[in-house]
């Protein structure tokens, strides 16, 4: 059958055997008769050669999924479609930024793929490149990453909100062939302009680029380097109607790396492969998200998250559904902006983050009820814990079950869920329901890695091999993969997730925060070290202590106490506010606003054992009016006194 694409017949929803029908089975099933179980996943996709073995994990903790077959990621989430359902709208863009709609078909997607694909490869990059995304919320950037996919390049797509540091040195571990980039992009009416930014981190990078790509919107100043910079618009002139055929890869071939926030300064590489991460997608849009081809699928997420690439690139092409890409607010012009753009493309599954519907929250809740919501079956929340309140308001507000999804970076997909597309199962407020299939979740106790009873808290961890769709391993470092992931539960090679959580006697978890340094802010992730190293960089800050505190709005915030070295700096009320402003300009520049502290208070001494640790948790207790607890190891009680007092002012 050379040439010829296998298990087509399988592809469709309808052609793979049913599921049986409680999620407790379907969970049994996945662990006990694993290989059976992802064999029959795996007739969701497409495989150019058919895989040889379900899993090889003779190498724990990494495990290799469908060893020997090939596939493609785009060939599966656009070529596929294409070729069947020419006319199905793919991708819808809005843009509230801009007041812009697009709709591309899955056969202009196709195209528009192509021609992206054809101009990477003109411009020299090739199967196992690496191609950085530094993009707004615009169509040319799913392009991108599907013309990366098609040709085996592998796309590390950066978050437009980070700025020239954080840039820098995720360019410095990735080392792209080529970079992709636009002027600007847009937020609440404000541009935000990227090439100053992206030309900072190339300089500040050890690593450079051979090729930038810029796409013009038409927003902001582009000045172009010479022999670098090539522009879009002439790109897409020159290579217009070229069709490159997908490259057709290993399985366990890089689709991805996504850099993500750790406890040390050094973002981690993500790495995911093709043909686990093709099928895990494709299983979780029927089973957890309940979608169709030919239904519109809407996240509110970016790009530059795990969210974005599984469920506004990926996930839902893979399903042959429609995407909806949008630019903006949820409150702008008005708060009811997502509701409208649900009963114009009756969407079906809608995907944010708690953050978002904080922020609705605040505003008129008539909005809630002005627009026809008929098609909308869930609301899918995740990225942060979800409060009662929160949950309770939306659901009651849309009239559609809430469901809330327990996931990371690392796992792609979500590690806890209802899955209503298996058994209609009864959510609980403020708990993310069970594991999904695949996941062999153990709540355990963190200084013995016993295996706790229910109703008992302990660390949230993974028994390895981790499924389909999980992070392969750290780009480029497979030590710091095992190390991180697998090394800190006594006794057992486990993965940890670095949540507390609880499972309760129904078998309902909840997730009751992080056990590490990384904090939540909106649902992005940060690593308070990062920003630490960002303000340990100003010249009158000798060291700092950044704790994530809870704040209604945002979940958590980032607060610093920073030790200055010259406190004629901040001898007045006036000079610390200005000397604050100061610190926390360099942190936007340098990380992004994203990473900007909500407050900088000075002081001339941080909380420290006698063994200089900072002690974080007691400054984070403080700062949230709990009670800090054992004080006794600080060895200079008055560091504590100023904590106190910054915060009575
Ligand atoms: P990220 O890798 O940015 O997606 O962040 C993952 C982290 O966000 C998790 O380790 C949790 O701390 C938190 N998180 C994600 N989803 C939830 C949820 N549904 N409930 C509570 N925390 C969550």
């Amino acid at each position: 059958m050379r040439g010829r694409l296998q298990n087509k017949r399988s592809a469709l929803h309808e052609e793979t055997a049913p599921m049986p029908r409680s999620v407790a089975a379907v969970h049994a099933e996945s662990l006990h008769n694993r290989d059976a179980f992802w064999a029959e996943q795996a007739r969701r996709i497409e495989w150019k050669k058919p895989f040889k073995q379900v899993l090889d994990y003779s190498n724990p903790p990494f495990a290799k999924w469908y060893v020997g077959g090939t596939t493609n990621l785009c060939h599966n989430a656009v070529d596929r479609w294409a070729a069947t359902q020419p006319d199905a709208r793919a991708l819808i863009w809005v843009s509230t930024e801009v007041d812009q709609t697009l709709e591309y078909d899955y056969r202009t997607l196709l195209a528009e793929v192509n021609r992206c694909a054809a101009m990477l490869k003109g411009l020299g990059v090739g199967k196992g490149d690496r191609v950085l995304i530094y993009m707004p919320m615009i169509p040319q950037a799913a392009f991108m990453m599907l013309a990366c996919t098609r040709i085996g390049a592998i796309h590390s797509v950066v978050f437009g909100g980070f700025a020239s540091v954080s840039l820098a040195s995720r360019i410095d571990d990735a080392q792209p062939k080529l970079i992709v980039s636009a002027d600007g992009g847009a937020r609440a009416g404000k541009v935000v302009p990227y090439k100053g930014l992206l030309d900072e981190a190339i300089s500040l990078s050890t690593h450079k680029p051979a090729k930038v790509i810029m796409v013009n919107r038409g927003l902001a100043e582009m000045p172009m380097t010479p022999g670098r910079d090539e522009d879009y618009g002439a790109l897409c002139v020159k290579y217009d109607g070229a069709t490159v055929p997908c490259e057709w890869v290993e399985s366990s071939h890089p689709s991805y790396t996504l850099y993500t926030s750790g406890t040390t300064g050094k973002p981690k590489g993500v790495q995911r492969d093709t043909g686990g991460y093709a099928v895990a997608l494709a299983a979780s849009m029927e089973t957890i998200f309940c979608g169709k081809p030919g239904e519109t699928y809407f996240s509110t997420s970016d790009i530059g998250w795990v969210v974005g690439h599984s469920y506004i690139i990926y996930g839902p092409l893979l399903a042959g559904m429609a995407t909806l890409m949008y630019e903006g607010t949820p409150i702008r012009p008005d708060a009811g902006i997502l509701w409208k753009l649900v009963e114009q493309y009756k969407v079906v599954s809608m995907f944010s983050a708690p953050t978002a519907v904080r922020v609705l929250k605040k505003q008129d809740p008539a909005f809630l009820k002005k627009y026809d919501l008929s098609s909308l079956r869930y609301l899918f929340l995740a990225g942060e814990p979800l409060d009662e309140p929160t949950a309770q308001w939306i659901a009651e507000g849309l009239g559609v079950p809430v469901i809330d999804n327990y996931w990371q970076t690392e796992s792609g997909w979500p590690i806890l869920t209802a899955q209503m597309g298996i058994e209609k199962t009864r959510t609980k407020f403020g708990s993310p329901s069970f594991p999904s299939y695949g996941y062999d979740v153990r709540v355990v106790h963190e200084a013995t890695g016993e295996e706790l009873p229910r109703g008992e808290k302990g660390v949230v961890a993974i028994m390895p091999p981790l499924p389909p769709g999980c992070m392969s391993t750290v780009w480029g470092d497979d030590a710091r993969f095992v190390k991180t992931y697998f090394s800190s539960i006594p006794g057992k090679l486990m993965y940890s997730t670095f949540d507390w959580g609880i499972c309760d006697e129904d078998g309902y978890y909840f997730i009751l925060g992080r056990t590490d340094d990384v904090i939540n802010v909106a649902g992005h992730r940060l690593g308070t070290r990062e920003i630490e190293e960002s303000i340990n960089s100003h010249s009158n800050v000798a060291e700092c202590a950044v704790v994530g505190v809870a704040d209604q709005l945002k979940g958590q915030v980032a607060v610093a106490f920073a030790v200055v070295k010259d406190a004629s700096r901040i001898a007045s009320p006036e000079l610390r506010k200005a000397h604050e402003a100061e610190v926390m300009k360099l942190v936007d520049a340098q990380l992004g606003a994203v990473a900007r502290p909500a407050r900088v208070h000075f002081v001339t001494l941080l909380p420290k054992t006698r063994s200089g640790k900072v002690l974080r948790r007691a400054i984070q207790a403080l700062c949230e009016g709990r009670d800090p607890g054992d004080l006794t190891t600080i060895e200079d009680q008055s560091a504590l006194q100023q904590v106190r007092d910054c915060l009575a002012t």
